[in-house]
């Protein structure tokens, strides 16, 4: 009778997709399969024979990209001040659609990413995803609306597209993603997000990305202001910060994604975690519009899980999400960010972690 030879796989840090990502651990492979997992002594001790093979920095599920803007992949990336990027984006509004979406699909594809997080701008690219996408994911549909008296008309709208789509579900779920608590009026905010969490419609929000931001909701003052002014838009500053203000209108909690929040103090880390608020990074988005990098250590001290995402190809140069833990690998344990690749991706998008096990195919196994 003929066997495979067995091998076995580790790496750096290899994580399966539950428990603890493990220093020295390993996964036996026998042909097309895995037939075991675990520390690579008790592997080395089972299968005596095998030949181990190391494979790098990790070894993990496939990482799912938690934040991604496809429509934007056929614009030039932009890199410099955060205040650029606004500007940048609408300059180049006639490149943003359905054709840069189906680029990007195929590129998120191409990196191994098992699960996405989109934010869909315009309709055709929400039936696109729906109907064509050959991965797992949210389409969460984005809501630019600053002016608060369009809020009623605007909320009407969008709870009857939301409600449309969300009957054509298959491995997409349709999720709703208010832009920024700067760029949504504060009385639509609420609305949404109450919608939403009676719904059971997942929410992702952009907050506390640039200190620009933080000034406007502070002091109403800065780049924001200057930008509203020029639209005639009135802002009254709330006095409080993006993620207490998010706070006050119910938008916390369980069901809400919040991505980037690099601009955030101790207070509203704890906030976050006490309203089980999930949460994506962007490093190197965050990084290439200069405005700095989430406080790791605080996220981590917290106990807050995060998943990580690429943000679009207008402000980072690739769809690969590894690249994003390659980012801060010697910032932070790399345990934390391999289990961010996976769990924290997939449980930030409200989806299951794929988990290599025994019997899972070794196309399951994914290395960085
Ligand atoms: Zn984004």
């Amino acid at each position: 009778m003929f066997w495979p030879k067995t091998e076995i796989w580790t790496a750096e840090v290899v994580y399966t997709g539950f428990g603890t990502p493990m220093r020295k651990g390993g996964v036996a492979v026998q042909g097309a399969h895995v037939v075991a997992q675990g520390s690579l002594e008790e592997l080395q001790a089972r299968f005596s024979e095998a030949e181990v093979i190391r494979k790098g920095k990790a070894l993990l599920p496939p990482p799912a990209n938690a934040h991604t803007h496809l429509d934007l992949s056929l614009l030039p990336r932009y890199r410099g001040p955060f205040q650029g990027f606004i500007p940048h984006v609408m300059a180049h509004r006639e490149r943003r659609g359905i054709e840069g979406a189906k680029e990007g699909l195929r590129r998120l594809a191409e990196s191994g990413a098992g699960a996405f997080g989109d934010i869909v701008f315009k309709d055709e690219v929400m039936d696109f995803l729906l109907s064509e996408s050959p991965l797992p994911g949210v389409a969460y549909y984005e809501v630019f609306s600053p002016d608060p008296r369009e809020a009623e008309e605007v909320y009407t709208q969008v709870k009857a597209k939301i409600l449309g789509w969300k009957r054509r579900e298959g491995q997409v779920r349709v999720g709703l993603s208010p832009h920024a608590p700067y760029s949504v009026s504060p009385p639509l905010l609420a609305r949404l997000a109450a919608f939403a969490k009676a719904e059971g419609i997942p929410l992702m929000i952009h907050a506390a990305e640039s200190p620009d931001e933080v000034e406007f909701f502070l002091k109403g003052t800065g780049f924001f202001r200057a930008f509203f002014d020029r639209m005639g838009l009135t802002w009254e500053a709330p006095g409080l910060t993006p993620i207490r203000h998010l706070h006050r209108l119910g938008v916390l909690g369980p069901g809400t994604t919040l991505v980037h929040g690099v601009q955030v103090d101790e207070e509203e880390v704890a906030l976050l975690a006490e309203t089980g608020t999930r949460l994506v990074l962007c490093p190197r988005s965050n990084e290439g519009l200069e405005v700095g990098l989430p406080p790791l250590e605080l996220y981590a001290r917290y106990g807050l899980e995060f998943g990580l995402g690429t943000d679009s190809l207008a402000s980072s140069p690739d769809l690969d999400v590894k690249n994003e833990a390659l980012a801060l690998w010697d910032r932070l344990d790399p345990r934390l960010l391999v289990r961010a690749l996976a769990r924290g991706g997939y449980r930030a998008l409200g989806l299951p972690t794929p988990r290599i096990t025994r019997g899972s195919g070794k196309a399951l196994v994914h290395f960085i």
